[in-house]
């Protein structure tokens, strides 16, 4: 179906036929026997829109089964070139399923449908990237003279959690389960529970493009229902997680129970360093879509924009003129700015900045909790701007993620890497100045784990991706991705 066609089916029926129901487990959609569903919301309308499955213990026990068969059976020792071609034909059925793919996530998550197209694009583009990586995963020989031989291999480290926050459904899943796949690995996914629908859907995909029964399984339900048992279970080896630090460090912490790898990808407070000299439109353009996609729901949105004094007035007069012009609505109309993902988050964003009101916080532009103005319905927040937020204030500190910009004064560019660097995240940090040699002595003198110059969001899967200090550790995307999914043996033997 096109997404128009599907797009009328929601608008008459209220939901969508092609939605799955149940665990997806050794190559199936299962419903388990206790039979106990939850409601997924339409952001952009506050209202219910399908039924999932509710996991538990059980559920993620058969599903780590399921993958561990599969692991030991088929799915290691498959030829490297074998597992590429399926992951290659993933790839493709991804694109054919574009439209419902697209659409199901703008759904479930409320972002716009061109941003929920780009995503499940990006997912495609994963799949096939990791499919060229599946057969160079070569090791390396060492020089131990005539009567030795010394070498080592990287074998798949087994079965794979990955668990998945609401932001980013389908390219979260992407960016776990393609390399952990590439690498040898059986996995099993936990979406969230805002967000259950595309990571089945794409488990199917993966069946059908091959891929032996039990090597992807997806368990859907609560955190602590469905995600929790995944981090304490002794047939995981490793978990990859992405969401809140306060989650994070839980995983960690009963990670550390079985002694199983984690990669962390946590929250942000990214700057976005503006200087004198820069290309204001190109600034202008950068700093406008780093706050306000996917309504500022993003780990690595540019949420605070570090401005040299010298620019501050005429930039940020226009950045607000710019702003005011935004479009807010429903995700399936295409608006340049959708709704939040739920209502709680909604109040937590409304609360961060009336508290901001309340210490007598300049906001410039936006600042309220609003609806869908074509339907009044659905969980909004217009789109702010904050100017000259102290350091210390919580504004400048802590992961509001929604769509509301705060803006930090620096005097000069050392002043703006010290403000830049005054936070206790770490994820990604934009520059914007024409200065190419002061740009590259900020992004090394940022402490952060991926850095933006002149463009922000610039790279993609090639690219390595993770966050220092408190957004975590480990990396994904590029090949550094594959390394958490592999285990490198060495072999030395004496031969004469
Ligand atoms: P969250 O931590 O509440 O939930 C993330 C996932 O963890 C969900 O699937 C949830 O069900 C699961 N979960 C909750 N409790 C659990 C538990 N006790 N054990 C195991 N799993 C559990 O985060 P969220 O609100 O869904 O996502 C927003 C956060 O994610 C933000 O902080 C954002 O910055 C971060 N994020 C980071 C990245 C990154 O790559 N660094 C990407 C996207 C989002």
């Amino acid at each position: 179906a096109n997404a128009s066609d599907l797009i009328a089916e929601y608008r008459s029926t209220g939901t969508l036929a092609a939605l799955p129901l149940g665990h997806f487990i050794d190559g199936a959609f299962c419903r388990p026997s206790h039979n106990r569903t939850l409601e997924s919301f339409d952001p952009g309308r506050g209202e219910a829109f399908a039924r999932f499955t509710a996991g538990t213990a059980d559920d993620v026990d058969q599903a780590v089964q399921s993958a561990r068969k599969a692991f030991d059976t088929v799915w290691r020792d498959m030829a490297p070139v074998e597992r590429a071609r399926i992951l290659q034909r993933a790839s493709h059925l991804i694109l054919e399923n574009l439209d419902l793919l697209a659409v199901t996530e703008s759904l479930d998550s409320g972002k716009p449908l061109q941003e929920a197209l780009g995503d499940v694009r990006g997912a495609a583009r994963t799949f096939e990237y990791y499919a060229g990586a599946c057969d160079k995963l070569q090791g390396d020989s060492f020089p131990l003279g005539p009567n030795y031989i010394g070498y080592t291999i990287h074998e798949p480290v087994g079965v794979t959690a990955h668990i998945i926050p609401w932001n980013f459904p389908i390219s979260t899943a992407a960016r776990g389960i393609a390399p952990a796949l590439a690498a040898g690995c059986a996995v099993l996914a936990k979406p969230a529970e805002q967000t259950p629908f595309t990571a089945l859907l794409l488990a199917r995909l993966l069946s059908d493009a091959g891929l032996p029964d039990g090597v992807c399984n997806v368990v859907t339900g609560t955190g602590p229902d469905a995600g929790a048992p995944l981090t304490t279970h002794p047939g995981v080896n490793h978990i990859t997680f992405t969401g809140s630090v306060q989650t994070g460090r839980a995983v960690m912490k009963s990670a550390a129970e079985e002694i199983t790898r984690v990669v962390l990808e946590l929250g942000g407070k990214s700057p976005v360093v503006v200087l004198g000299d820069c290309d204001r439109e190109q600034a202008l353009a950068g700093v406008l879509g780093a706050i306000f996609e996917n309504a500022g729901q993003i780990c690595s949105a540019g949420s605070r924009l570090v401005i040299e004094k010298s620019i501050h007035d005429d930039f940020v007069e226009e950045l607000c003129r710019r702003t005011k012009a935004l479009k807010t609505g429903h995700g399936l109309d295409r608006p340049d700015v959708g709704p939040v993902n739920s209502a709680e988050h909604l109040a937590k964003i409304a609360g961060f900045v009336d508290r901001a009101r309340g210490r007598g916080a300049d906001i410039l532009t936006g600042g309220s909790v609003t609806q869908d103005p074509a339907t009044g319905k659905g969980w909004f927040f217009e789109p702010t701007i904050i100017d000259k937020v102290a350091a210390h204030d919580e504004l400048a500190q802590e992961e509001i993620f929604g769509p509301v910009l705060t803006v930090q004064v620096a005097d000069d560019a050392d002043h703006a890497l010290a403000l830049a660097n005054d936070c206790r995240y770490g994820l990604v940090a934009g520059i914007y100045t024409s200065d190419f040699a002061r740009a590259h002595q900020l992004a090394r003198e940022i402490d952060a784990g991926q850095i933006f110059i002149n463009e922000y969001f610039a790279g993609g899967i090639e690219v390595p991706f993770g966050g220092n200090k408190k957004s975590g550790f480990g990396r994904e995307k590029g090949l550094e991705g594959l390394k958490s999914y592999c285990k490198t043996k060495s072999i030395a033997a004496r031969i004469a």
